[in-house]
């Protein structure tokens, strides 16, 4: 079986674009099992050659946001159990958030590995953010734009010992 890349984040960070991209024009295959896993996206992802199986933990950005933590972090800790690399993606342009923080702390105590990357770093925006994310604790963050397909190369570095 191919390796399994997580994209985890709070909502509006970018998983969902990134997700896209990295699927192009294949179809997302979509989890129906219940509970947790019910809003799960897998899809065949393709970067610069590497090939992998990409899941976008989604579904709770319409819900009742005083349900969110709990399933987010629930949905987060299946996701990264289950994939042989997380990324972790923050917003550059608002910088590291409490929530974020708080999902680097769910990370760092889990086993998988983490590439923490800082969406929304289009032109030369977002260093700053990119440099926060670094009090995350989880390694050197690399700058992507998922909208504009730009950080790829970096993307592609820090997979490849992983996938
Ligand atoms: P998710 O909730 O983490 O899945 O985030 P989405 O993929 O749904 O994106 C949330 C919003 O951020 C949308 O309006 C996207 O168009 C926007 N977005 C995603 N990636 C980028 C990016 O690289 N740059 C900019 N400027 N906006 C982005
Ligand atoms: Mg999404």
């Amino acid at each position: 079986p191919q390796p399994i890349v997580a994209i985890v984040g709070r909502p509006n960070v970018g998983k969902s674009t990134l997700f896209n991209r990295l699927v192009g024009k294949r179809v997302a295959l979509v989890d129906d099992r219940p509970g947790v896993t019910r809003d799960r996206r897998v899809g065949d992802a393709q970067l610069l050659g590497l090939e992998f199986q990409i899941m976008d933990t989604a579904g709770f950005e319409d819900e009742d946001p005083a349900s969110l933590p709990g399933r987010m972090r629930r949905q987060t800790e299946a996701a990264v159990r289950e994939a042989d690399v997380a990324l972790f993606l923050i917003d550059a342009r608002e910088g590291v958030t409490p929530l974020d923080e708080e999902i680097g702390r769910w990370l760092r105590a889990e086993d998988t590995p983490v590439i923490v990357a800082a969406n929304k770093a289009e032109g030369r925006q977002g260093e700053s953010g990119r440099l926060e994310a670094f009090s995350l604790g989880l390694g050197e963050p690399i700058a992507l734009s998922a909208e504009h397909g730009e950080g790829l190369v970096d993307l592609f570095e820090s997979l490849r010992p992983f996938v």
